[in-house]
């Protein structure tokens, strides 16, 4: 009996993994981790999501300011609700404005100008990582060898990271047009994701959406870029960011499809 159920879990995670092969084949998408060929004698065992051990794997999507992570989360949380939304960049703001002790604390860098060391910026992150009921995409988070090093000391890991690739021509028309609802944190796109008539009067422009700030920015990509490729490579699907927003996340969610249905499957059959 036992034999027969691995048997079957193992075509079902085959299954799964040849399905999100064929898929992001389908969607070029330009890399396929070679942990997600679940079937590859090679590969076997570095399956994102175990049963035995019930390690708990997450979505990280990254790419340069303005290439649409905070855009493709949104979309992805309508697919998946169970899913919980980890924004290095809004948990920072958030704990600055609570003034909690580490608010203070990293107000103190922001305000002498000098950058938060990563042991403490990591923080925020760990906590909503803890707080979070099940797997969370992590936004723009983390940018360095360190805040990677630390994330997996922290038994925080990816299944897969998603790299938005978008030219720098294309992040500057983007900041251009951005906008911000500053009730609901949603953003949107002057022209190419306008906000609904009822709300377009409240939302603003971003204050670091200014053309010094988005060109230093560029510049701190490639290093977090580099640092990505560094600590994750086989893990990383590359993505062209710069399709419409409906075709860059059918691509997003086959993946994750494809994981979700493999972790479904793999407790089902796990009991
Ligand atoms: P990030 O979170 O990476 O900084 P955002 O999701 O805030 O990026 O997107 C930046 C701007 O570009 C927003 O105004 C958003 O509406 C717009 N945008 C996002 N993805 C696309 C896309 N694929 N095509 C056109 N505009 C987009």
């Amino acid at each position: 009996m036992f034999t027969r159920m691995t048997r079957v879990v193992g075509v079902a995670v085959g299954f799964a993994g040849l399905y999100t092969f064929a898929d992001t084949k389908k969607n070029e998408v330009t890399t396929s981790p070679p942990h997600l060929l679940a079937t590859s004698p090679k590969t076997e065992g570095a399956i994102p999501f175990r049963s035995g051990d019930r390690t708990m794997k997450h979505y990280f999507i990254t790419g340069p300011p303005a290439s649409g992570k905070g855009t493709q989360t949104n979309m992805l949380l309508q697919e998946y609700p169970h899913l919980t939304h980890v924004s290095s960049g809004d948990l920072f703001r958030a704990e600055i404005r609570s003034g909690s002790e580490l608010g203070q604390q990293l107000l103190s860098y922001v305000s002498a100008g000098t950058l938060v060391p990563e042991p403490i910026a990591i923080k925020p992150v760990l906590q909503a990582v803890e707080a979070a009921p099940g797997r969370v995409i992590l936004d723009g988070y983390p940018r360095s060898l360190e805040a990677a090093g630390l994330l997996k000391q922290n038994g925080v890991e990816p299944a897969v990271v998603f790299v938005l690739n978008v030219s720098p021509e294309v992040v500057r028309a983007r900041v251009h047009g951005r906008l911000l609802d500053p009730l609901t944190g949603d953003t949107y796109h002057k022209l190419f994701a306008p906000p609904p008539p009822d709300i377009a009067a409240r939302c603003e422009k971003r204050v670091d959406d200014t053309t010094k700030k988005l060109e230093r920015r560029l510049k701190v990509w490639k290093g977090t870029r580099a640092a990505i490729q560094e600590s994750y490579s086989a893990y990383i699907v590359e993505v062209d960011g710069s399709k419409t927003i409906a075709e860059v996340s059918a691509e997003i969610v086959s993946v994750v499809a494809a994981l979700e249905m493999t972790e479904t499957l793999v407790v089902f059959f796990s009991f």
